[in-house]
């Protein structure tokens, strides 16, 4: 497989990282370089940046407002804000409910919502998991009984990420109790202000307040929010997380990553050298960089087949396997190189304590992220689940 990046890709990358040396902010690249954690309004600052640029959508087509890119500028843009410690994007309107609403909205609700994404204007939750319906998603119990042209909502919503921030929620709500599981599903668009919703925080094992439980008590929902027919919001689900998976495999992040443990254990001390001559430790950092070759190449290859028209479709349940293991593996490699120094854990430093050298920094942030990383296996289907997808449909097992 060879696949080279044309001139007029190598000018693109260019482009973007000129874009991001001028255009993102000191303080917020610096909270994104030593594992802070990120204000709603740093979120904000970056996208409403990134918006006036005509890049926030880049995964839009240009009659939308997106810039019409292919695969590769998208892959080159997202390994470009990575190295340069840009912010992800928040994904729940701009990549997941805006292909949605594109594919299956009315022109009301197309006119309405998506030029609301491109400028901000709504920050969007996905409500799609509940206590007893994560893996068995269609097993969701959350009721929505029609009342004139209102639904009313009850049930709950958990794992609801960035949600304390949210004034919409995209939610999955059992219309038809009768039906074939996935076939009583509705998809529907919540206004996070009507009564009868509560948001409850869940503090992770890094001390981030990222997700959160949300309670829906005889919420009212004009019918008007319904994204599609009554009863099909399984395939408006199915075809969300098609778009939540792509991406998934985080490369860019794992590069950014790979090049930072390289550094830390060649500055780390073990026995009068540097830790990445100790051969234990250095076949391990190896290993690692190897399996990023092979991920690289593995996503090129994706990537080539939907330039030339192809779809991702199981393709990306491995990358996201691969990425979210080797994501997890740099974590862990990052902690033991500042050994005891990553011990200690300072929650103040992560929402914002400035007086920390460098290094001491970085070991405050390592603890965090390598609990936090945990859940790259679990978030966007556990990867039990994408590996059976990828046994069944392109191991034909
Ligand atoms: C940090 C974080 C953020 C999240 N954000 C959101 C969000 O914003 N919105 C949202 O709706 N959801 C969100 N989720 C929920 C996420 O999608 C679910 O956690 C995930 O789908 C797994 O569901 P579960 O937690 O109920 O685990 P379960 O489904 O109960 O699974 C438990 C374990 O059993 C395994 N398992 C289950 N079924 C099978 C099977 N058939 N074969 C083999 N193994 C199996 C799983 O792989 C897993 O290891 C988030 C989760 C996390 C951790």
């Amino acid at each position: 497989m060879n696949l080279t990046f044309s001139p007029e890709e190598q000018a693109f990358r260019e482009e973007v990282r000129q874009f991001l040396s001028d255009s993102l902010p000191e303080d917020i690249r610096e909270r994104v370089r030593l594992g802070r954690h990120l204000r709603a309004d740093d979120h904000l600052r970056w996208q409403n940046i990134l918006s006036e640029r005509g890049w926030l959508a880049a995964n839009w087509p240009v009659e939308h407002g997106g810039p019409g890119w292919g695969p590769v500028q998208r892959h080159i843009f997202d390994e470009e804000c990575a190295a340069a410690h840009a912010p992800t994007v928040v994904p729940f309107g701009v990549n997941m409910v805006a292909p949605v609403i594109m594919k299956f909205g009315s022109v009301a609700q197309q006119q309405h919502y998506l030029p609301r994404i491109l400028d901000n204007q709504d920050w969007w939750c996905q409500g799609y998991s509940e206590p007893g319906a994560g893996s068995d998603l269609a097993g969701l119990a959350t009721r929505a009984v029609r009342d004139g042209d209102h639904y009313v909502v009850n049930g709950q919503k958990t794992w609801t990420t960035l949600g304390q921030h949210a004034n919409m929620m995209f939610c999955l709500v059992r219309t038809d109790p009768q039906a074939k599981k996935q076939a009583g599903i509705s998809f529907l668009l919540i206004d996070m202000q009507t009564p009868g919703i509560t948001v409850r925080p869940i503090i992770t094992l890094d001390g981030a307040h990222e997700v959160n439980e949300v309670f829906l008590d005889n919420v009212r929902v004009p019918v008007e929010n319904r994204v599609g027919d009554e009863g099909q919001g399984w395939t408006c689900a199915k075809f969300l997380l098609t778009h939540e998976r792509t991406g998934i495999a985080g490369l860019g992040h794992a590069k950014q990553a790979l090049r930072h443990l390289k550094s830390l254990a060649s500055r780390m001390q073990h026995r009068g050298k540097p830790l990445l001559a100790l051969p234990s430790f250095r076949q391990r950092v190896i290993k690692a960089e190897l399996e990023l070759m092979a991920l690289e190449v593995t996503n090129l290859r994706v990537i080539a087949a939907s330039r030339e028209g192809g779809v991702p479709g199981a393709e990306s349940s491995l990358l996201k396997v691969r990425g979210s293991e080797l994501r997890q593996e740099l974590s862990e490699l990052t902690r033991r190189a500042l050994g005891p120094a990553a011990l200690p854990f300072f929650p103040e430093f992560l929402h914002g304590d400035d007086t920390l050298e460098d290094t001491a920094a970085q070991s405050a942030a390592a603890s965090a992220q390598y609990f936090n990383r945990r859940k790259l296996s679990i978030y966007g289907g556990a990867n039990e689940i994408q590996k059976s997808i990828v046994a069944k449909t392109i191991l034909g097992m």
